[in-house]
């Protein structure tokens, strides 16, 4: 018998237990359980609405506010776990699910929010919020769903809600069929080396994981380099084939354009749906509409913080090439710097200017110890003690579960799926399987994964990462302590549920504690022979910190252009590679560079409204990130100073979305931001005396 038939005993419904707090049932859950319980949930999830909307008593916070935040358990259960299968579990039957869920789930988000009758109470207690003796938190969950339902349509005419969620429906269907075509393009194609005298210039971990890859994929005795980026940068920086070089790139920017799973033709169609949908909520384009959500309030105010740092950025990119085009033609190498020898040219330089060799690092980035690293960080900081435990089920043999507690109470889990595998989406993030919260003034506590995709190490061999492993490891823990500090009452005001241009300060914030002395000299040690990192070495890695910054920062910065200007374009049809070279031409993209993400993979842009007319939030938390930066450098305890700490904790990473983010930061730093400690991070400006 299927095991959807019986819904009692369905694991993604079911509560998740007494061990520790709770923890999800991974060891239970198959792929037919998601979508009959999808449907129960969203029954519950219905019901729950309508009776809080038809409440015959008058709207107050608890009967309506309090009672939202606390509608559809089941809903928000199995929304979770259909996140965390769709991003590191996903199969063709997983996909399916997605395929089935995402309209239906989109069609219940609005339904929710076009309710008139649950608006008009919402609305009630929002408007009397300052005079019912409402906390400051409760009054900022009324601020902030009463915001969020006008935004998303609430108090519009019956017709233009219906429009509104039809256009909804269908963009939640392009949204997912553009990430199953990238999915598809990076684990379908790869490139293939037959001849062993083609793999010059690479380790041989590197090697060997393109052997093993090749022998999965049924090719054994070639290698194979997957069409990923954890596969590709590297081949792209060390293999010394150039015509290799330049076909590992071009199949790699290619991803979704003109191939077998083409997203070409999506883009226009997103485009034309979110101006109407801008349209309709009154704004003159979709970037207004995202932007007024947001710290920047303007599509222009993000427009003028990038302009700010564009032309600096650029020059340094024509400074980075001139040092590479002089060591390409001392090694008789007479082209001009192609976007397929940036990589390659740009690790010559740094070994030659910085006398530093990625490969004489690694060896010293032990994923073990750099995880004990931020741990060791975090305890420093604020107290928490991480314990690696074994009797929580995970979805994956490679998962691993840590209990969080801080002077012997728990504070939640964490959960690390650090490998690269099929099925699983590219790139590093933070997700949160149960939000922090004390409702009903019952305390739950948060359960927070981070997953990254490292190149899985050979039988017995230790797991080493790149230094740029070790940032993203460290960013996407920023994230997580964001989650796991939450110490807030609502769900909806709880870890990172903040402002998406807000949401990156603790991320970003928190890559500062990686290259500290103090954390480098006890946790960079060598995986064979246990010294700690020689200090000359952890110099030239302090000193090649910025290196390249012109080439990182026009890749970003070029992307969050042409994402705010496409969506800047109102209703005007866009085609995407006359759109994309326009669009690069204007900007004056450097010759021997791409975006970071071509359009037809640009998964921030395409696959949600996450990220959508927003991928500039990155630079935009940046400027709070270095600049919350400088008030740990300039503290008499410098990054381990512990009232800095402390005030982060109280002002930032505890309060969630229940300060407003301008006015947190203003807590933390005493006044706002400016772009100054931001030029200074990425040197741009000089350092402070
Ligand atoms: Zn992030």
């Amino acid at each position: 018998m299927p095991p959807s038939d019986d819904l009692a005993d369905n694991p993604v419904l079911a509560p998740w237990g007494d061990l520790r707090g709770g923890v999800p049932p991974f060891d239970r859950i198959e792929t037919a359980h998601f979508i009959p319980a999808l449907e129960a949930a969203m029954t519950e999830k219905r019901a729950d609405v309508a009776a809080i909307a038809d409440n015959p008593a008058p709207p107050t916070f608890a009967n309506t506010l309090e009672a939202l935040e606390a509608s559809g358990p089941l809903l928000t259960r199995a929304t979770r776990l259909l996140n965390i299968y769709a991003s590191t579990m996903n199969t063709p039957a997983m996909r399916e699910v997605e395929t089935w869920s995402s309209p239906k789930l989109a069609a219940l988000r609005d339904e929710i929010t076009h309710n008139g009758a649950l608006f008009a109470r919402i609305e009630a207690v929002y408007e009397a919020r300052e005079t019912s003796g409402l906390t400051p938190e409760q009054q900022r969950l009324a601020t902030v769903v009463y915001e969020r339902f006008v935004r998303q349509g609430a108090a519009l005419s019956a017709e233009d809600k219906h429009a509104l969620a039809d256009i909804n429906q269908k963009l939640a269907g392009l949204y997912t069929r553009f990430s199953q075509n990238v999915l598809a393009d990076e684990e379908g194609e790869a490139l293939v080396v037959d001849k062993a005298s083609d793999l010059a210039g690479l380790s041989h971990d590197q090697i060997d994981a393109a052997a093993a890859e090749a022998k999965a994929r049924g090719l054994e005795g070639k290698w194979a380099f997957a069409n990923t980026r954890s596969a590709m940068e590297p081949f792209l920086t060390f293999a010394d084939n150039r015509t290799l070089r330049e076909k590992a790139f071009r199949l790699f920017v290619s991803r979704g354009d003109h191939t077998a799973h083409d997203n070409t033709a999506l883009i226009p169609e997103i485009m034309r749906l979110r101006a109407e949908k801008a349209r309709l909520l009154g704004y003159p384009t979709f970037a207004h509409w995202i932007a007024d959500g947001q710290m920047a309030k303007t599509p222009d105010a993000a427009m003028r913080l990038l302009g700010q740092v564009w032309g600096p950025a650029r020059a340094r990119v024509a400074e980075e090439v001139a040092e590479m085009t002089e060591i390409a033609s001392a090694g008789g190498a007479n082209e001009p710097i192609a976007p397929w020898d940036y990589r390659y040219y740009g690790e010559k330089v740094r070994k030659a200017k910085y006398d530093l060799d990625e490969a004489e690092v690694t060896p010293y980035l032990q994923l073990s110890k750099m995880l004990e690293g931020m741990f060791w960080a975090a305890g420093q900081l604020w107290g928490l003690e991480f314990r690696a435990i074994d009797d929580a089920p995970v979805y994956h043999p490679d998962v691993r579960v840590f209990e969080v507690t801080r002077a012997g109470r728990r504070v939640g889990l964490w959960y690390f799926d650090p490998f690269a595998r099929a099925g699983k989406r590219s790139g590093a993030w933070m997700n949160e399987y149960r939000t922090q919260q004390r409702l009903g003034g019952q305390a739950v506590t948060p359960i927070i994964s981070n997953n990254e995709n490292y190149i899985p190490p050979g039988p017995g061999e230790p797991a080493l990462i790149s230094w740029t492993d070790c940032v993203t490891l460290f960013h996407e823990f920023g994230h997580g302590l964001h989650g796991l500090n939450s110490n807030v009452t609502y769900p909806t005001l709880a870890g990172t549920a903040v402002l998406r241009d807000f949401v990156e300060l603790p991320s970003q914030l928190f890559e500062h504690w990686l290259p500290t002395r103090e954390l480098l000299s006890r946790f960079a040690v060598h995986h064979q022979t246990g010294e700690p990192m020689p200090q000359a070495l952890v110099d030239k890695v302090l000193r090649a910190e910025n290196f390249h910054q012109g080439f990182k920062t026009v890749e970003y910065l070029s992307n969050a252009l042409l994402d705010l200007k496409a969506h800047l374009l109102g209703a005007a049809p866009i085609e995407a590679d006359a759109f994309e070279r326009e669009g690069l031409a204007e900007i004056g993209m450097p010759p021997e560079m791409v975006l970071r993400h071509r359009l037809p993979h640009f998964l921030h842009m395409f696959s949600s409204e996450g990220y959508a007319a927003g991928y500039y939030n990155y630079i935009w938390a940046d400027t709070l990130s270095a600049d919350a930066a400088e008030a740990f450098a300039e503290a008499p305890g410098g990054f381990y100073d512990k009232a800095t700490a402390k005030r982060l904790l109280d002002t930032v990473l505890s309060v969630g979305g229940s300060v407003e983010p301008a006015e947190a930061y203003r807590r933390f730093r005493g006044r706002d931001p400016g772009i100054d400690a931001l030029m200074r991070d990425r040197g741009f400006a000089p350092a402070p005396g």
